[in-house]
């Protein structure tokens, strides 16, 4: 998929609103439309890789950066507890395939 038809891509560029959670020059994090948690925010590489397997090949760094940005939104949020998610593959239930990681947070998770 080419970034023109990626709705993060589109999301990023401001082209689509979104709740911004936290910005920096590599990354962009906003709120989960559909929440399953008090607190879901996708965090998301503004560069675009199509999942996680990708970003680690191609730039490890930005993977461990979308790591930190998580644990600064639960430091926030919740005492620095939080739930990392990587969807990968449709099987895996992977709807956008720009490479985002899930911080659900904000409340106790079930196990
Ligand atoms: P995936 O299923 O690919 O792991 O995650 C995609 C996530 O993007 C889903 O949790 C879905 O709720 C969220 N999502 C889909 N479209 C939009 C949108 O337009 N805005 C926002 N904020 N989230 C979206
Ligand atoms: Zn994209």
């Amino acid at each position: 998929m080419s970034d023109q038809d990626c709705l993060f891509c589109k999301i990023i560029a401001g082209e689509i609103p979104s709740e911004k959670v936290y910005e920096d020059e590599t990354t962009y994090a906003f709120k989960d439309i559909n929440p399953k948690a008090k607190v879901h925010v996708l965090v998301v590489p503004r560069k675009h890789y199509a999942n996680v397997a990708e970003l680690a090949q191609a730039d490890p760094a930005q993977l461990a950066h979308t790591a930190e940005v998580a644990q600064k939104i639960a430091d926030q949020e919740f005492h620095g507890a939080f739930r990392l998610i990587f969807n990968t593959g449709i099987d895996a239930g992977q709807t956008v395939f720009h490479v985002h990681a899930h911080v659900l947070t904000g409340e106790k998770l079930d196990e």
